[in-house]
């Protein structure tokens, strides 16, 4: 390879990174591997990306640059010889709840044209949009979901009329309103409304029409014409402006207010017009709402022309191990690594070529199985004439590269160089920590632990679960396997979490908190520390806060300008005034033992264990260099830090603890081979401390060192949601049924 045919970069000096120069290879696979915290995202997210992007931006025309996120030229001297970048991240999908996996991926627009053709020529597209008046359900506006009276609130169903079975104060027994109902002639007053026909039912809900009723009370006396309870409440209270009731009755009419599914449309979104089309016997919301590789298998009993395309789409859904997923699922609620995988759908059916496509572990949240149809993706990526980069961990994504580039040798300020660059045979002979690592032996626990007791979950079926029974064992460390959409999420997260308040759920998920926070103030460190600092200088304690008066009045004790923008991520700029430091010059002045604030805020963990000589804080240091983050600056916004990090910050929280039943999902996201012994040597503490610990976890160095494991399976969506293996990891290994135990005994050496 010629040097100048690769991407160059010279010098750069990115967070960690010690003046790293090198050449990546263009059109080929590269992983970059290392340690947590070694520098990988700061080489290829915050290096290449952010000046792929600089460049890219600096292209347009200055009035249409003004309105793109502004890229700070990172620190190196050159990267260069770059191509269009596209970043496929772990960031949510997120979108609102009108966003979809059909109308993400563009499939939904190929399906409504699809029924649009129906109806032959001049029929149109946009009738089938939810989100257009000419297709959405007038009642729910498109959203499937509506705000409606809680039937089963407002009734009491056991009662009669003249009993008080409706509920709702005000057309309680006697009042003017009641006496519509009562004295309709329409019903038995006597008769407990459970055993109206549907009838009557419909007829005290909806009805209309009739003789006008006579209304007699003390204090006033009408006719009126006949109206159901239901159409009378909605029309007296809804349909009017909720803000403008007073704030009494508001709070009683939204007692008897719940969310759920559109009774019009029954969650089709459409109108009846839009439903009343078929193609292959069901509308277009029976569509959307299969299983996309049943969809698939359907679209072969279609002929029209515009087949072809949406199965193509629809095997590029399946090809990338998502075909569990329907086209109606909202994409709020996907998971990280579902939505990154979604995302390569788009690239993947795209023609173009010299792109350079940058992923941040791909393989996150996927069984060993479904890493290897990954891994066919990126290969097809480059064979299309792609430059792929990949931040990766995992053996079987690392076995794809072409070009292998090492960063470490450790975290933090012990990494940032480059320690090894050439292909994976290079590699497994380099003795860096990844080559060890790769041929390390790998052999299941024997010795595991016995339970104390069990937590039991009964007749789960949510989502796609088939009546799962299944004990967790208490005292011991379990991990909970499956392929991708097997239902592991649902099992753990929501049901086993539901039914057992007492658990505690470790997430990735970012800290709600605001864009001051760090690991100090997280961890309660920054109330001792300006403590110390207040009593050096005799000063007081609040001039050390990041929103004090103290502060840098530009960032607002920030250190960086964050500006948000309405379509894209926020992006984040170093601030000027105070060089990222976040204080102001005399508040810097203030030493302690030698050092500012802001040099102590700049002290990684490990440093600060030593720089502290008062107990709770190096405690609180210990704790974090425990969890493998003794790397992490005090200082460091945790909104740089990514879902793994975030989630042992979260355990350093809790350490020292005993008796708590913990859950983590995929707690080996984002971590080196190497560092999945640091792992494994903290949740073995926490169990011998006492602590039950559940891991909804695929890789397989966590598995085989489990005390038990559950398996749900064998496949996703309605191919899975049954528990196909409970045991040790010594069982499993013998066990004929299940996949991930093939996978397993594949990885023993
Ligand atoms: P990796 O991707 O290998 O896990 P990173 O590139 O994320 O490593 O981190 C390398 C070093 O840079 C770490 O010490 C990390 O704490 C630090 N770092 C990462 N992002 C930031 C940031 N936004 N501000 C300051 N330091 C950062
Ligand atoms: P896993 O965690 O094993 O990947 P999940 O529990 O996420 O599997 O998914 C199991 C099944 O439940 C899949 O068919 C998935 O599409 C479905 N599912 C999960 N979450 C939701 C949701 N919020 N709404 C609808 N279906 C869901
Ligand atoms: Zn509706
Ligand atoms: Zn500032």
């Amino acid at each position: 390879m010629a040097e100048q045919d690769g991407i160059r970069i010279a010098g750069a000096r990115v967070h960690n990174l010690k003046d790293v120069s090198l050449t990546i290879p263009k059109n080929k696979i590269t992983v970059f591997t290392g340690v947590s915290g070694s520098g990988k995202s700061s080489l290829v997210f915050d290096t290449v990306g952010v000046e792929a992007q600089r460049q890219l931006n600096a292209a347009f025309p200055w009035f249409i640059r003004n309105q793109l996120p502004k890229y700070e030229r990172p620190q190196a001297d050159a990267v260069e010889n770059l191509t269009t970048p596209v970043i496929v991240d772990q960031k949510p999908v997120g979108g609102d709840a009108r966003s979809t996996v059909g109308t993400m991926t563009d499939i939904y627009s190929m399906v409504r044209a699809l029924f649009a053709r129906q109806e032959g020529p001049g029929g149109r597209v946009s009738t089938y949009s939810f989100n257009d008046p000419a297709g959405m359900c007038p009642e729910c506006e498109g959203l499937g979901r509506a705000v409606q009276v809680d039937l089963e609130l407002f009734f009491d169903r056991t009662r009669s009329l003249e009993d008080g079975a409706i509920r709702y104060p005000e057309y309680k027994v006697g009042s003017p309103d009641w006496q519509i109902w009562v004295n309709s002639g329409r019903f038995d007053p006597a008769k407990p409304l459970q055993d109206f026909t549907d009838e009557e039912w419909h007829d005290l809900l909806h009805g209309t029409g009739g003789p006008k009723i006579q209304v007699k009370t003390k204090n006033v006396s009408f006719q009126t014409n006949y109206e159901g309870v239901i159409d009378r409440f909605t029309r007296l209270n809804l349909k009017r402006d909720l803000s403008a009731l007073s704030a009494k009755r508001r709070e009683t009419v939204e007692r008897f207010m719940t969310t759920g599914v559109c009774h019009a449309c029954g969650g089709a979104r459409l109108n009846a017009t839009a439903l009343a089309t078929r193609v292959g016997g069901r509308n277009i919301a029976e569509w959307c709402a299969m299983q996309i590789t049943d969809l698939r298998e359907a679209l072969n009993g279609t002929d029209d022309p515009l087949a072809a395309p949406i199965a193509a789409a629809l095997d590029r859904v399946i090809a990338i191990g998502l075909g569990y997923l329907s086209l109606d699922r909202p994409t709020p609620t996907l998971s990280g690594g579902e939505g990154q995988r979604l995302k390569m759908v788009r690239h993947l059916g795209s023609e173009l070529t010299g792109l350079t496509y940058i992923f941040d572990e791909p393989s996150v949240g996927l069984h060993p199985r479904d890493v290897e149809r990954l891994t066919e993706q990126l290969r097809a990526l480059r064979d299309r004439g792609n430059t792929v980069l990949v931040v990766e961990h995992d053996p079987d994504v690392i076995a794809v590269a072409d070009h292998v580039v090492d960063v470490g040798p450790g975290a933090g300020a012990h990494g940032g160089e480059i320690v090894f660059s050439g292909d994976l045979d290079g590699l497994r002979g380099s003795g860096t920590a990844t080559g060890r690592a790769l041929g390390a032996p790998a052999e299941v626990k024997e010795d595991v632990r016995r339970p104390r007791g069990e937590l039991r979950i009964e007749h789960a079926g949510l989502h796609n679960l088939k009546d799962v029974s299944v004990a967790v064992p208490t005292g011991v460390l379990t991990a909970v396997t499956g392929v991708a959409g097997a239902g592991k999420s649902t099992l753990i997260g929501e049901v086993f979490r539901a039914r057992h308040p007492e658990v505690v759920f470790v997430d990735q998920s970012p800290i709600a908190a605001s864009s001051r926070s760090t690991p100090a103030t997280y961890l309660g460190m920054m109330d001792p520390i300006r403590k110390l600092f207040a009593k050096a200088g005799g000063v007081d304690a609040g001039l050390f806060s990041f929103n004090s008066k103290g502060a840098c009045e530009e960032c607002q004790g920030r250190g960086a300008i964050i500006t948000e923008l309405a379509f894209a991520d926020p992006v984040t700029v170093h601030c000027q005034a105070c060089g990222g430091r976040r204080f102001k010059e005399e508040v810097l002045a203030h030493r302690l033992r030698g050092a500012s604030i802001a040099d102590v805020l700049e002290l990684p963990a490990e440093a600060a264990a030593g720089f502290f000589t008062e107990k709770a804080l190096r405690a609180k240091a210990q704790a974090l260099i425990d969890v493998g983050l003794g790397y992490l600056t005090l200082g460091q916004p945790l909104s740089s830090l990514s879902g793994g990090e975030l989630q042992r910050i979260k355990l350093a929280d809790r350490l020292g603890r005993s008796g708590e039943v913990y859950v983590l999902d995929e707690p080996t996201t984002g971590l080196h081979l190497s560092d999945v012994d640091t792992l494994m040597a903290l949740l073995d503490r926490m169990v011998d401390e006492g602590n039950t610990v559940v891991v909804v976890e695929h890789h397989l160095d966590v598995v085989r060192r489990a005390d038990w494991v559950i398996d749900l399976g064998p496949g996703g969506g309605h191919d899975g949601g049954r528990v196909v293996f409970t045991g040790t990891p010594r069982e499993l290994a013998g066990s004929e049924d299940s996949i991930t135990a093939e996978y397993l005994r594949r990885h023993l050496r």
